[in-house]
């Protein structure tokens, strides 16, 4: 007989959700404010007091450099990973190089590290759940995305331990939605996770059978979701005004602050009212008097300004079953993950895609906390799930000219393993390395990098090998003998620090060319990193 309840915890980009499971029921814990998400914010107010949540997320207008959102995106990337160089001047506060190379933000006089900035939303988390349930809380099933790599996990472990969690369980968000739907219903269905969250747009295949949950693809976009949405409504509300009035309000941080948060809640209610109009007084002012900004929008209008982000997630999700050969006919259930599904326009085009509606009855903004409630109320059982998983994104090698060659898939099941030959050391060197990469591009540049293995004279073949858990395991064959090693991860091997040169040398030439072009190479480098999953 369990004591105390696991917390399922879903930590996401824009809000953070927990679940408990009480009398095999789960049931979302409220947050302070009674509401049942609480924005993945915390900012260092005016007088120096940490804040979590709703309040840090209020005060953002006028506290911008000291208000840390979307930190999850920068949580175990190295500082000098693509990704993190690209993103880093996106956000109002610093996002600067902490200890041991990886990611940090800088917080009033302080270099904070990721992990501790998750913590305090989990610890805010944890003290809400224990006056909620009226006692202590200790343990927690925490989910990450199902590209989330080893350094990604661990860094999220780490700041549950921080916030003084233990962390029986790390999950992927999709299975995690999936088990909320499925646990304990003896189905035997193959269904597509549909996940638009606030930031990025993630898509999986799992096949159900009774407790057995198998990813068998997964895919998505790391640069869609719904500040998207809120972008384009932006754009269409500052063109108005500038029609209107000749005054560009772009240049006004906090204008824009305040355009920016008008612009969400008009989309939320339009998936609602057919109709509204967005009114901002005071946004500027002619000859001393003020000037309030008057739009009206209608979800017809909605529809037509986002319709290419709708479209572009069907795109995903054909690439996705595309690579099982599944046809969306084939998807027997369409399960809604995000708050972003809640905009009718995505629940008509869902039917349209997949000949059904999608699957209503858990809110999309819960069910991946509940889910998480329901694996870590079920460990103590033997047997109650199986988790099968894929690897979201191949792992590889870099080869001499900083290309990338890939060892193993995405979307190769886990368990696996794969061998190959290796080169002997250089002329008459003892030893010869291979540094070993993760993600989705072509050049190791674009990847993420997870170590390097070190072999002597006489190895002839190394085979990589992931176990349940996804985690990368080297061996060596060769002069009759077979040897484990480990990776060891050093700062910037040389083979990353040759290619990062050529790379800089590539922007700069990029830099002189038109900007669209620009902009299109950037993203396409920057593509979803790394991947890795959980049992
Ligand atoms: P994340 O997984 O990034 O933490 P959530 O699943 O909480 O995010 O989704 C947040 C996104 O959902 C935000 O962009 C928010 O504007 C959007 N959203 C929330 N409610 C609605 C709604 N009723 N209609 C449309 N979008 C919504
Ligand atoms: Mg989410």
């Amino acid at each position: 007989m369990r004591r105390e309840p696991v917390l399922g915890i879903d930590l996401g980009t824009t809000n953070t959700c927990a679940a408990h499971v009480r009398n095999k029921v789960p049931t979302v814990v409220s947050t302070d404010t009674g509401r049942l998400v609480l924005p993945s914010v915390i900012a260092l107010n005016q007088r120096s007091d940490i804040v979590v949540g709703n309040v840090a997320k209020e005060q953002m207008v006028i506290n911008p450099t000291k208000t840390i959102h979307g930190h999850k995106r920068f949580i175990g990337r190295p500082f000098n990973s693509p990704f993190v160089r690209h993103l880093a001047g996106k956000f109002g506060y610093d996002v600067v190089e902490g200890p041991d190379g990886q990611t940090a933000v800088s917080l009033g006089d302080r270099v904070v590290t990721l992990p501790e900035v998750s913590s305090l939303v989990l610890s805010h988390v944890r003290t809400v759940a224990q006056q909620h349930l009226d006692g202590s809380v200790r343990e927690a099933v925490i989910s990450v995305p199902a590209y989330y790599n080893d350094n990604q996990r661990a860094a999220v472990k780490r700041a549950g331990e921080l916030a003084g969690l233990e962390v029986k369980r790390i999950i992927n968000e999709p299975t995690a939605a999936a088990l909320a739907y499925g646990f304990n219903r003896g189905f035997d269905q193959r269904v597509l996770v549909y996940d638009l969250g606030g930031g990025t747009f993630d898509v999986s295949v799992l096949e159900l059978q009774g407790n057995v949950f198998q990813v068998v693809a997964t895919g998505g976009d790391t640069f869609l979701g719904g500040v998207d949405f809120d972008d384009r409504i932006i754009g269409y509300v500052l063109e108005t005004f500038q029609r209107e009035y000749k005054i560009d309000l772009s240049d006004d941080a906090v204008v824009m602050q305040r355009v920016r948060n008008a612009a969400e809640a008009a989309k939320m209610d339009l998936s609602l009212l057919s109709n509204l109009v967005i009114s901002l007084p005071y946004v500027a002012a002619r000859k001393g008097r003020p000037l309030e900004l008057r739009v009206s929008l209608s979800r017809e209008e909605l529809n037509e300004l986002t319709s290419d982000l709708v479209d572009r997630t069907f795109q995903l999700c054909d690439e996705v079953l595309g690579t099982k050969g599944i046809d969306p006919s084939d998807i027997d259930e369409v399960i809604l993950v995000g708050g972003q599904t809640r905009m009718p326009l995505v629940q008509e085009r869902i039917h349209r895609h997949f000949g059904r509606p999608a699957r209503k009855g858990v809110h999309p903004e819960e069910c991946v906390a509940l889910g998480a409630a329901l694996l870590g109320d079920s460990l103590d059982q033997i047997d109650a799930v199986t988790l099968i998983d894929v690897l979201s994104m191949p792992i590889g090698i870099a080869d001499s000219k900083g290309g990338f060659k890939k060892i193993i898939e995405s979307n190769e099941s886990i368990p696996c393993r794969r061998s190959f030959s290796v080169p002997p050391p250089l002329d008459d060197r003892e030893y010869a390395e291979l540094d070993v990469y993760q993600g989705g591009s072509d050049r190791i540049v674009d990847n993420e990098y997870l170590g390097t293995v070190r072999y002597p004279r006489g190895a002839q073949s190394m085979t990589f090998r992931l176990d349940e858990e996804g985690i990368l395991g080297v061996s060596l064959e060769g002069d009759g003998h077979c040897k484990e090693i480990t990776l060891a991860t050093c700062g910037t091997p040389p083979s990353l620090r040759n290619a990062i040169e050529e790379d800089i040398i590539r922007r700069r030439q990029l830099a002189e060319q038109p900007e669209a072009q620009q902009d299109a190479g950037l993203f396409a480098s920057i593509r979803r990193v790394l991947g890795r999953t959980s049992r």
